[in-house]
């Protein structure tokens, strides 16, 4: 790992799920920017100091001088989005497959020159789009494209967080946050953190591609640089219609991702705080709620749970069905389309956020993507 130390916040999800498909060993990393920081963390995990480094240089060089077979294979990377092109772009450039968290970087052409790399490496390069990891996503995802709720015309996804209202009232307390930050940041705060996630799972939910956005963000304040609320229209390829809502100023919500997509038959429903039911909602008939691990769910769906019906499946489980999707990609083992979230969701993602902040600035006029 590089990134992702005791420091982090993502860190943690991302070791307990490598963990869950019995596929990966945590071998060492530079974890953190503070060297004894990480040290401490190392040890406390029990990992071999030698492998612990204070720099993505160091572990590069240090572990180029091991027999291959004895080499990490996978690198993730766990950093502030400001530093994941240069770190994917060394690490591919130095033989490893890489996982690497969201926004893949900070501009498109960085994404796609990533993309270019990882092919002429013949690389497995993932992007942790998390919640393409759920299962009853999986079940939405695999019940669209059989067709079971008619063709699509209205999709709907919201993500709504409330944790920069305390911070951002008081222009000292927005310094302490990097995600507010342009320099580590990139040009976008919300849809760049979340309303990226919102755009993804409606493309990977769906099987379409959002070809134009009409965005309108809010700062909030005219010394704040980056967005933390915004509403995009959206224009997708099968000619429907639709919105992601996001904001980290929807005060005291917590992680309120939600997803439905209407077809002329019916909807599907999704919500990220109650991850484990999937509503129907069938033209003229009851409603129905499917949950993981029954009979009646899909081969892709079934796949992705561990235990039988009725235990709870969570974030960690989620991550877990990506890192499974990347060692079975690295192993050139069958897996299901969508088993993890590849480079070419990076480069949507990243010309999401690009068009969404120039539709605002033209002052909200239809972008392409
Ligand atoms: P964080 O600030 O909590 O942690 C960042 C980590 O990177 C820390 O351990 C820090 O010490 C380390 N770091 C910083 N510079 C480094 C360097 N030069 N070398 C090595 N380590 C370095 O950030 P976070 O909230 O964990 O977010 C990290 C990334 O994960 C971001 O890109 C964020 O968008 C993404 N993220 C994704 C999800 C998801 O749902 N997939 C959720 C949260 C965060």
């Amino acid at each position: 790992m590089v990134g992702g130390g005791s420091d982090s916040l993502i860190g943690v999800v991302h070791r307990i799920a490598a963990n869950m498909g019995d596929n990966f060993n945590l071998i060492g990393g530079a974890f953190s920017i503070d060297f004894k920081l990480a040290e401490s963390f190392a040890a406390k995990l029990e990992l071999d100091h030698t492998r612990v480094y204070k720099t993505i240089d160091d572990l590069i060089k240090s572990e180029h001088l091991l027999p291959e077979n004895e080499r990490m294979q996978v690198i993730t990377v766990a950093t502030p989005n400001f530093l994941h092109y240069s770190m994917s772009k060394q690490l591919l450039e130095a033989g490893f497959h890489v996982i690497c968290e969201k926004p893949v970087t900070t501009t498109s052409e960085e994404a796609i020159e990533l993309q270019q790399i990882a092919e002429r490496r013949q690389a497995v390069f993932a992007v942790t789009h998390t919640y393409t990891g759920y299962p009853m996503v999986r079940q939405m995802k695999s019940m669209i494209s059989e067709g079971m709720i008619g063709k699509i015309q209205k999709v709907d996804a919201q993500y709504y967080q409330g944790w920069i209202n305390p911070v951002i009232h008081d222009p000292e307390e927005r310094k302490k946050v990097w995600r507010l930050d342009p320099s580590k940041a990139g040009s976008s705060c919300c849809m760049g953190d979340i309303g990226v996630h919102a755009f993804n799972m409606v493309e990977y939910t769906t099987g379409l591609t959002i070809d134009s956005v009409l965005c309108d963000l809010n700062m909030l304040y005219d010394d704040n640089l980056l967005d933390v609320d915004g509403s995009s229209f959206l224009r997708l390829s099968n000619g429907s219609k639709g919105i992601i809502r996001a904001s980290q100023i929807a005060t005291a919500e917590e992680n309120n991702l939600r997803i439905a997509v209407y077809g002329d038959k019916g909807g599907l429903k999704w919500e990220q705080e109650n991850p484990n039911y999937l509503y129907h909602v069938i033209e003229g008939q009851p409603m129905q709620v499917y949950k993981p691990g029954n009979p009646y769910t899909s081969d892709f769906e079934k796949k992705s749970v561990k235990l039988p019906s009725g235990h709870p499946e969570g974030i960690f489980d989620a991550m877990g069905n990506i890192y499974n999707g990347v060692a079975a990609a690295i192993r050139e083992e069958d897996y299901f389309d969508g088993a993890y979230p590849k480079i070419i969701d990076g480069v949507r993602g990243m010309r999401f956020i690009e068009a969404a902040l120039k539709s605002n600035a033209k002052g909200q006029v239809w972008e392409e993507i």
